[in-house]
């Protein structure tokens, strides 16, 4: 996966909607795609997350119309929709809806948001974890506030970006993704308490520790994720009404609430969960005081646990993690829900490469499909870039 740099991706979409709309945009938005460093199926327990944004992004060349029409087009997919201003309502499905919801959840918000014309290009790579959805929400809604000179607080768009995902799109996703996307800073991971939602830029300087981050993405068609979350959700909330704790972010004593459980699958997903957000914790303090490399063993455990405590890895995911590592990775884990989606590995400057091309040699070996990989750098969150 290589992407182009951003002022070629910049003057590409600015001619995209110059010859879509017959004028030039009033300016260019961008808002990133991002990787969960660690801390999974933390975020619904009210625990902790350290994502940060990646380079990939969607762009958003847009401008302003006077008479609240909103004008959709995707340059990736070659797909334009014109909505008349009553039709920008929750119902109506299709990738346009990631950004006529955003436009609508700002308008419903009570904000004096009128029409857009709206070119889209992303190269966030769709489907794969890394979140291309909250990618466009948020450059839409930071086109939009620009553009309507409006003010809102950071943590207010992501939430906007949210509803705009959950009730227009109908896809019922956490604050996650777009936090990220909104608040994310370069050269630092996003340190976000997911039950007050206080977040703290934590310093990420890779490349000056000698370090990369490859993201692989594995293809793995996810299959049953749907059932799969929600029976581990429920498992969740069932071992914290056991355990008397309002969610198991709550849980101080591990030894002490797996002695309060019969049952040996709770016992494992409590487990997974509350030591989950202690590696969080623990990442954060390793990173704040410039120990990078020691993060790897807990990139390793966060993994283990999650295949044998949580149960959510699966064999193509569970073979590149073990690959990586055997290719010379410090430490590896999947990152994000789980069920197929991507790895995460810390290799020394310079390896990453390496270790994807090793990856995507075991996968031709267990006739798995080609993975896809790059190597991260973490970066801004959404704003005007041209
Ligand atoms: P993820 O956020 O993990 O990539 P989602 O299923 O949440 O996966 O969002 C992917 C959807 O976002 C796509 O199916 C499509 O509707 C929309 N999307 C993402 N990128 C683009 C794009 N460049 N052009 C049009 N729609 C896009
Ligand atoms: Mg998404």
């Amino acid at each position: 996966m290589t992407s182009l740099p951003l002022d070629q991706r910049l003057a590409a979409v600015r001619t995209a909607f110059t010859e879509q709309f017959g004028h030039e945009p009033e300016g260019v938005w961008r808002a990133p795609g991002r990787v969960n460093l660690i801390g999974e199926h933390t975020d619904y327990n009210d625990g902790f997350v350290l994502p940060f944004a990646l380079e990939q992004s969607a762009l958003v060349a847009a401008s302003s119309r006077p008479d609240g029409v909103v004008r959709i087009s995707s340059r990736d997919l070659g797909e334009t929709h014109e909505l008349a201003p009553h039709q920008v309502v929750p119902g109506s499905g299709g990738w346009q809806a990631y950004l006529a919801g955003t436009v609508w959840a700002l308008r419903d918000s009570g904000a004096a948001v009128g029409g857009l014309d709206i070119m889209l290009s992303s190269d966030v790579p769709v489907g794969a974890g890394l979140s291309s959805s909250a990618a466009i929400e948020c450059a839409v809604m930071a086109a939009a506030l620009d553009l309507f000179a409006l003010d809102v607080a950071p943590l207010e768009r992501a939430r906007l970006c949210q509803r705009a995902e959950n009730v227009y799109v109908g896809a019922p996703t956490g604050l996650l993704d777009q936090a990220a996307s909104t608040l994310c800073a370069d050269g630092h991971a996003l340190f976000l308490d997911c039950r007050s939602f206080a977040s703290r830029q934590v310093p990420l300087p890779l490349a000056e520790a000698g370090l990369e981050i490859l993201v692989l993405d594995t293809h793995t068609p996810h299959t049953h994720v749907d059932g799969e979350y929600a029976a581990r959700r429920a498992a969740c909330e069932q071992a914290a009404h056991i355990l008397r704790v309002p969610a198991l972010r709550d849980v101080d004593d591990l030894d002490g609430a797996l002695a309060r459980l019969d049952d040996d699958l709770l016992r494992r997903r409590v487990r997974h969960v509350v030591s989950e957000n202690a590696r969080v914790l623990e990442t954060v303090d390793l990173a704040t005081s410039g120990r990078l490399e020691a993060i790897a063993p807990l990139l390793d455990a966060s993994h283990a646990s999650m295949r044998d405590d949580f149960e959510i890895t699966v064999a193509t995911v569970d073979l590149a993690v073990e690959t990586a590592r055997g290719a010379g990775a410090l430490g590896a884990r999947m990152t994000g829900g789980g069920f197929g989606g991507c790895i995460i590995a810390l290799c020394r400057a310079g390896q990453g490469d390496a270790v994807g091309r090793e990856v995507a040699r075991a996968f031709s070996e267990h006739d798995f499909t080609a993975p896809s990989w790059f190597v991260a750098h973490p970066s801004d969150g959404a704003g005007r870039v041209g």
